[in-house]
């Protein structure tokens, strides 16, 4: 299922899951169990709903808007609901910017928290209460502006609470990695924040039926997954860090020269082509340019017409990481890798997920057995599909 956008704020896309439609329905669902069919009830509930969810979404343009600061990519955010996600891409921004970032989002609800209160007040002033206690009593009976101002304050409370707790994928496993950055490296630093963070949620599990509330409960188990999968993704990432992308570059025959003809480019299928002039890289042939000038039938073109002379090359000590980082910036899925300035070879998107799946079967073999490894893994498993 996919998201689909709603729109955009400083050029970062908002989408919404196709299950955020369930929302309203267990906004109705919650009315009929609290008793039965009432329609300003309803109408409250519905607006608390969009208000929270609108506290949710101010959060995570926090986290983007400070991620933009510093010049980190904000892929998009997405709304599910279960709360907001934003994809950005910290993984190669120092701790402090990290910790800045992470930061962002539970400050964005302090804020929303301390603007709410001057509101409530007035509120009460407005009904002639003298003191808290009758506010309260008329929260608690009746639906209306006074409840909504209170429970607003109350959720983004919440909201600022649960995420600081220390445990990944909340922002607090993302602030306590960054602090245990100064002691170590990133890795360690986040096989650390991962333990406590399990530890954490098993805490909530152990809670959850003793205070009988079972939510605890799977917020610990989605604790456990989640914190599971950062640990995977950061090793997986120290891995392409250590690994030179000269080793995995497709040497393809030296590249094309500027003065051969379009058709010539094709002749090993369609794809993106690196031209090369004496060993050196002088431009690329994009994959989509050769198709146009083909349909355009510019057949009889040289591929120095038409190549890309922007071309931005990669070395071949670059470590697989790093290159991967360069082509998410360039929107690129292609970069020629040269060796003391020669071409050596071009590394693709494909090449990369070669590399990647490699490493995937790499740490499989570390895989937990039993039912609820199973189940931790297979949720893992999801969980990082709904990343992508
Ligand atoms: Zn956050």
């Amino acid at each position: 299922m996919r998201s689909f956008t709603i729109g955009r704020v400083q050029g970062i896309a908002i989408n919404i899951h196709p299950t955020f439609a369930l929302v309203p329905l267990l906004v109705i669902w919650n009315q009929q169990q609290a008793g039965g069919w009432d329609a300003s009830a309803l109408v409250f509930g519905m607006i608390l709903t969009g208000l929270v969810f609108a506290c949710v979404l101010l959060h995570e343009l926090g986290h983007g808007a400070m991620a933009l600061q510093f010049g980190i990519r904000v892929h998009d955010i997405t709304l599910w609901p279960m709360g907001g996600v934003a994809r950005i891409e910290t993984a190669a921004a120092a701790p402090k910017v990290e910790w800045l970032v992470a930061m962002a989002g539970p400050a964005i609800n302090v804020a929303i928290a301390i603007g709410l209160l001057p509101l409530i007040v007035l509120y009460g002033l407005l009904r002639g209460y003298r003191s808290p206690g009758p506010l309260m009593d008329e929260v608690f009976v009746a639906d209306g502006p006074g409840a909504l101002l209170v429970y607003l304050l109350l959720v983004n409370l919440l909201l600022v609470a649960f995420n600081l707790l220390p445990a990944f994928p909340m922002d607090g496993g993302r602030i306590l990695r960054a602090w245990l950055t100064v002691v170590t490296d990133r890795d360690t630093a986040t096989r650390v924040a991962v333990v406590i963070g399990q530890v954490i949620a098993a805490g909530l599990i152990v809670a959850g039926p003793v205070f009988g509330q079972y939510s605890l409960v799977l917020v610990g188990i989605f604790v456990i997954v989640a914190a599971r999968s950062e640990g995977r993704t950061v090793r997986l990432e120290t891995a392409m860090r250590r690994l030179s992308v000269g080793q995995f570059a497709l040497w393809d025959s030296g590249g094309i020269e500027p003065t051969r003809t379009v058709p010539h480019a094709l002749r090993g299928g369609p794809r993106d082509v690196v031209v090369t002039d004496d060993g050196r890289v002088v431009g690329m042939l994009w994959r989509g340019q050769v198709l146009r000038a083909m349909r355009d039938g510019l057949e009889s073109r040289l591929v120095g017409e038409v190549m890309d002379r922007d071309v931005v090359s990669a070395d071949a000590r670059d470590s697989v990481f790093d290159v991967q980082q360069l082509m998410i910036r360039l929107d690129r899925w292609a970069i020629p890798i040269t060796e003391d300035g020669l071409y050596k070879g071009v590394f693709t998107g494909e090449r990369f997920m070669h590399v990647y799946r490699q490493l995937e079967v790499g740490q499989a073999r570390g895989r937990p057995t039993g039912v609820f490894g199973q189940v931790s893994q297979g949720l893992s498993d999801m969980l990082r599909a709904f990343g992508r």
